[in-house]
């Protein structure tokens, strides 16, 4: 089988569970094989081999970290011409769609973005993509057809799924140019995320809309997102008013989430919020109005004021832990 080449994202030691995810989607149409930037390969191997990853192609280099995506751009245009690859699959991520556009251009390719799913054309053999569009509210069914096809996959599309893998580290040395050294990254600052697990990778979400009617009552989502262990996430009426980060926006301009269970407090479900939750397997909605269409979505819903519910819930939470 061709390789599949999978661009690893990380910081340095963990590797993201997107990773995980495009390793799992390559599995199925070839040989998974990881493209590592920077530090770090050595002591991610196992979990990439866990996750099936035949390769892991590391480019060792500091340029990759310390100038902004072009370097990357160009080992995988270097990769792509030395080992012909079925196809190169990214994270849709900002990075990862500013890396596919790039990489396009460079190797006269055809992207596919906002990918959640890939099967075989049963004529050509060649991948075919599912790309979820229009806020979600459609799928459609796209192909390459020039050169190697290059694949953004949205976060959380696909459940990782392990399968051992060799994870033969394969050093790549490659003289990045200086065409692609024209924007330095000069400073770097860890975003704090206290103790509450990342919103993308937790298992349960609590977010919060203009229903909470200020930043102060945020609090009342953090009580409950702490009491579940969840992580907390806004719409984007809230997250624009200022009551809480922009990082923590879900939806089709914030992050992609699809936790086991997602809890949705004040917020209507337009249709720009849904996309970025619709996937969670299951989802609880607490909104005043019973027309409100994040009830279509709802699992469980509860037609209430949520400065009522909310203390409930979190008390009868408390009881059940204390029991
Ligand atoms: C290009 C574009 C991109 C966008 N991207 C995003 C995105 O990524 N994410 C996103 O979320 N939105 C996005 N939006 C905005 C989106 O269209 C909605 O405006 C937004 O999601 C609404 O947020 P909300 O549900 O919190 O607010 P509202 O729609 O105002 O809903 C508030 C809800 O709270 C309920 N409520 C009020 N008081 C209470 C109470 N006391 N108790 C219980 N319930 C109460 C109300 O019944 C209502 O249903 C985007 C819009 C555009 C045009």
């Amino acid at each position: 089988m061709a390789e599949i080449l999978v661009l690893a994202e990380h910081d340095g030691e963990t590797v993201k569970k997107v990773t995980t995810e495009l390793l799992t989607l390559a599995r199925a149409h070839g040989d998974p094989a990881v493209v590592w930037t920077g530090d770090g390969a050595e002591g991610a191997r196992a979990r990439l081999g866990e996750f099936g990853a035949t390769k892991v192609y590391v480019a060792g280099s500091a340029d990759y970290s310390d100038y902004l995506v072009a370097p990357k751009a160009e080992l995988l245009a270097h990769l792509i011409a030395a080992k012909a690859p079925a196809a190169v699959l990214v994270a849709a991520t900002s990075e990862g769609r500013e890396i596919a556009g790039r990489l396009a251009v460079k190797t006269g390719s055809g992207v596919l973005t906002d990918v959640i799913g890939l099967t075989a054309d049963s004529d050509s053999g060649g991948l075919v993509g599912q790309q979820s569009i229009f806020g979600g509210a459609i799928t459609v069914q796209s192909r390459v057809r020039a050169g190697t096809p290059i694949i953004a996959v949205r976060p959380n599309a696909v459940t990782p799924e392990t399968a051992p893998g060799a994870a033969e580290i394969e050093p790549v040395s490659l003289t990045v140019s200086d065409e692609a050294k024209t924007a330095r990254v000069t400073g770097k600052v860890v975003a704090e995320r206290g103790e509450r697990p990342e919103l993308t990778e937790a298992s349960i979400v609590v977010s919060g809309g203009r229903g909470l009617g200020s930043g102060e009552h945020f609090a009342l989502i953090e009580e409950l997102a702490d009491s579940l262990g969840a992580a907390v996430g806004a719409s984007r009426a809230a997250t624009d008013a200022g009551w809480y980060p922009h990082q923590f926006q879900v939806g089709q301009t914030g992050k992609t989430v699809s936790p086991q269970l997602y809890v949705a407090i004040g917020i209507s479900g337009a249709i720009q919020h849904r996309a970025g939750m619709q996937t969670s397997k299951t989802i609880m909605v607490v909104n005043k109005d019973p027309e409100a269409p994040i009830f279509e979505l709802a699992d469980f819903g509860v037609v209430g004021d949520l400065f009522k519910v909310v203390p409930q819930l979190v008390a009868e939470i408390g009881k059940r832990a204390a029991g």
